[in-house]
């Protein structure tokens, strides 16, 4: 029997990636759970893509609901720091808390998430966050680092092929604005 696995997606061309290369050894489930994303247009097109992911590999698809209240909460008094900092620190730590809540609400024992595949994040807060929200709902978290073996060359690459709407910004207003002040070119 293949080991399961709940995948807490951030956006399309990720899933794309760690969904290609997890699928064949692994019984998945998808999780789109992201309420830092601003505006709710850019949450509606990355979840409508992230579905269509889901759909093309025949894997298990479902959404959390739209709370951005609940983000915004979450980074309260710390707004102010910048990318990679105590903000994404907490933003990281809401969704994998969610996660993990809705991997002991539905019987699956294990998840990660595919934002290691990002060059931008690091690891190290990835599984700090990961392993302490999967303690606290009593399943485990899978601490993969999809950005190995040129995971996100090769994430751009699929999801070019696979014709994924690709953002340019993180995903919250405060990355948009800093987006906005270094230019729109870089890729996520
Ligand atoms: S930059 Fe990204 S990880 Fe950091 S708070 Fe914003 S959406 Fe979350």
């Amino acid at each position: 029997m293949k080991p399961k696995l709940v995948l807490h997606v951030c956006c399309a061309p990720d899933e794309a990636y760690v969904v290609h290369t997890l699928n064949a050894d692994h019984e998945l489930a998808c999780f789109f759970c992201n309420p830092n994303i601003s505006p709710f247009e850019e949450y509606a097109i990355r979840l409508k893509e992230a579905r269509k992911v889901a759909d093309h590999y025949g894997v298990f698809f479902a959404a959390d609901d739209y709370l951005p209240e609940l983000w915004e909460k979450s980074i309260a008094g710390v707004a102010g720091s910048s990318e990679g900092g105590e903000r994404c620190r907490r933003c990281f730590s809401l969704r994998m808390r969610r996660t993990a809540a809705f991997c002991q609400a539905n019987g699956w024992p294990s998840f990660t998430t595919v934002m290691s595949i990002s060059p931008h994040k690091s690891i190290a807060l990835l599984n700090e966050c990961g392993i302490a929200a999967a303690r606290e709902s009593g399943v485990r978290y899978e601490p993969f680092d999809f950005k190995k073996k040129d995971g996100f060359l090769n994430s751009t690459i699929l999801s070019k092929q696979l014709g994924l709407y690709r953002q340019d910004y993180c995903g919250c207003r405060l990355s948009r604005d800093e987006r906005d002040h270094r230019g729109k070119n870089r890729k996520i």
